[in-house]
């Protein structure tokens, strides 16, 4: 199936993606694999914004269940995706791609805070943005902060980046039956409960017409297949 091409894009990568094969952290082979293939995507014409998680280092419902207070776990949470910021845009400059970092959180000699129009601004002028520390909140998840962002930034599609090829009916890990939607409503996906983005992130996106594309960004060369309209993946949108 072929899906219509997203001029300007907010890709979601999920902290996860980060730290590989590992089980915590950063693992600079893999960011250095994402750089290359946000770089592709830059170059084959796209205006590209991102939003990090920070999964692989602080979640701040794991933090809570071990005793710490939930907003406080929360911060935690979103400092730990400065830090998969911080590691992106040096995988990016390195070779040699302009990005900024905006940061939710104000954190001056770090990087730039986070400020809308000025994101703009370095979007039109080729720049990747970065936007770190989340919507700067608790109690939200780095995918509702890649939906408000890409509302923000005028996006025209989200694109979510996990470790499989699009939405299921069920777990495909463990249900042999799980049949993949091409295509599927915003409305299914939460009167359903499929697994696609968190519900806020979901009726954001719903809301403001933005549709989600969900694809497996671990298999190499594949973004830039399904930035193209191919490849496979799955769009989450409105009825038309
Ligand atoms: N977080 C938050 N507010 C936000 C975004 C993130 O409090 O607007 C915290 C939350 O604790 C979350 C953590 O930051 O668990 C890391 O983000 P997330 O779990 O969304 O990362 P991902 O799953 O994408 O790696």
């Amino acid at each position: 199936m072929t899906r219509p091409h997203f001029d300007r894009i907010l890709l979601k990568l999920s902290g996860e993606v980060l730290m590989g094969k590992g089980e915590f952290g950063i693992d600079p082979d893999m960011v250095g694999r994402m750089a290359q293939e946000i770089a592709d995507a830059k170059n084959a014409g796209h205006e590209l914004c991102i939003v990090v998680g920070g999964g692989n280092i602080f979640r701040g419902i794991a933090g809570a269940a071990k005793g710490f207070d939930r907003a406080s776990a929360d911060y935690m949470g979103m400092l730990a995706t400065v830090m998969n910021a911080l590691a992106l845009q040096n995988a990016l400059e390195k070779i040699g791609v302009d990005t900024r970092v905006q940061s939710a959180i104000p954190m001056a000699s770090v990087c730039e805070p986070y400020i809308r129009r000025r994101a703009v601004r370095h979007m039109e002028k080729g720049r990747i943005v970065i936007f770190a520390a989340g919507t700067g909140n608790p109690y939200f998840t780095t995918d509702t902060a890649a939906a408000l962002r890409a509302a923000e930034m005028g996006c025209n599609a989200l694109f979510k980046g996990t470790s499989v090829d699009g939405v299921y009916s069920a777990d495909p890990k463990t249900d042999p039956d799980a049949t993949r939607y091409d295509s599927v409503t915003f409305g299914d996906v939460l009167s359903n409960n499929l697994k696609v983005m968190d519900a806020a992130a979901v009726a954001l996106c719903r809301d403001n017409n933005i549709p989600i594309v969900v694809f497996n960004i671990r298999e190499q060369g594949n973004m830039a297949d399904v930035l193209g309209g191919e490849g496979t993946a799955t769009i989450v949108k409105n009825k038309e």
